[in-house]
């Protein structure tokens, strides 16, 4: 698969302020923050999109969304927070790596945008 900005990040090549990291993923904060926390979690393996999911990627994911939950516990949400996953164009992603938006610290509107 081609390189990526996350894939950059997960090999260290460029920076990233980090919250987390295990076996299957990464966990850092969003370079240009739609909220007072905005943390993107990404699997390790290089999937595109959720368009691309296989089978095999279920507990993957399923990790993905309990990381985000251990995260916003412990970064203090308890107001709650949104957890997004953009797919393609119309979605609005706009970096080729599956990643997991958690958004909170503020009341957020519905519909988005
Ligand atoms: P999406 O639009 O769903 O594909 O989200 C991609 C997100 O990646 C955006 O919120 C960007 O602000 C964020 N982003 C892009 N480059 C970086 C980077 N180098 N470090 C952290 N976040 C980034």
């Amino acid at each position: 698969m081609a390189e990526t900005i996350f894939s950059r990040i997960i090999d260290r090549t460029i920076p990233a302020r980090i919250e987390h990291e295990d076996d299957l993923c990464l966990a850092f904060h969003d370079v240009s923050p739609q909220a007072p926390v905005h943390i993107l979690v990404i699997p390790k393996k290089a999937i595109p999109s959720v368009a691309h999911l296989e089978a095999s990627d279920a507990s993957t994911v399923g990790h993905l969304v309990l990381v985000a939950a251990q995260l916003a516990s412990r970064l203090g949400l308890t107001d709650g927070y949104r957890l997004v996953f953009n797919c393609g164009r119309d979605g609005g992603q706009s970096v080729d790596h599956l990643h997991l938006h958690l958004l909170g610290g503020r009341s957020l509107s519905w519909p988005p945008g």
